[in-house]
């Protein structure tokens, strides 16, 4: 093999490794935009249940007045009704019994009421029920998720370090008219300044390259994409071994 073709080796490998690493990294930052996630679901729960905990305890006020609107009602038929016996003329008795009977009524209407509040206040407990459950849930799921993010990045962190390491061997045997470029185009590309030929376009932004520039590249001359600026690389399978 000639040096040119083993500088398409080099730039073949600085492309797997660059892609490595950003694909590393790219896990590794996944785990604190999970945990946030997370965390802002654990807070909606808190919410919901705080709210739900909040619209049973109005419910229960509300009940509560009605049940004791009607005992003072009640208190007041039977107040009323002991009057009836004292009750000075005809008129004074017969006013006396509408007022019964429109207390009574009254009471009707109301006792059906509690009646509803109170079937209205079971649901609202099984709501309360229900949302401290999905949060408990959600905590648990937090609790899980952290564990799994550390367990992941115990894992990639060392891996990081192995392929960052490569990479700076790598570039270090790599000519220096040949690094100072690289280095540039790193620099302003990343691992989009690398790019295998595909087919007969750039792999990077898929321009179709010309026969002459086709040419260099099998003749493993340095070539530049002049569509998207990529250093282009003949992948193994495309070299014409020498
Ligand atoms: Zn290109």
């Amino acid at each position: 093999m000639s040096d040119a073709s083993s500088s398409a080796d080099l730039l073949c490998t600085l492309h797997r490794l660059h892609r490595q690493i950003n694909d590393i990294k790219g896990q590794l930052q996944r785990g604190p935009r999970q945990q946030k996630a997370g965390e802002a679901a654990v807070v909606a729960c808190e919410q919901a249940l705080s709210d739900a905990k909040e619209t049973l305890k109005q419910a229960r006020l509300a009940s509560d007045e009605k049940q004791l609107q009607l005992k003072t009602r009640e208190q007041r038929v039977a107040d009323t009704q002991s009057k009836l016996n004292t009750a000075s003329s005809n008129r004074e008795y017969d006013a006396l019994k509408e007022q019964i009977a429109a207390d009574q009524q009254a009471n009707e209407v109301l006792s059906d009421e509690i009646f509803e509040s109170l079937e209205q206040l079971d649901e609202l407990e099984a709501a309360v029920d229900k949302r401290a459950k999905e949060l408990a849930q959600r905590q648990e799921d937090q609790t899980a998720l952290l564990e799994q993010i550390a367990t992941r990045q115990a894992v990639l962190t060392p891996d990081l370090e192995r392929v960052q390491a490569e990479l700076k061997e790598t570039e270090t045997a790599m000519p220096p008219e040949m690094k100072q470029e690289y280095d540039r185009i790193i620099a302003a590309r990343g691992e989009d300044g690398l790019a295998p030929v595909d087919g007969e376009s750039c792999g990077g932004c898929y321009q179709t390259l010309s026969p002459q520039v086709m040419n260099e590249l099998y003749l493993n001359n340095y070539m530049v994409c002049s569509a998207c600026g990529a250093w282009l690389y003949l992948p193994e399978e495309r070299r014409i071994q020498k």
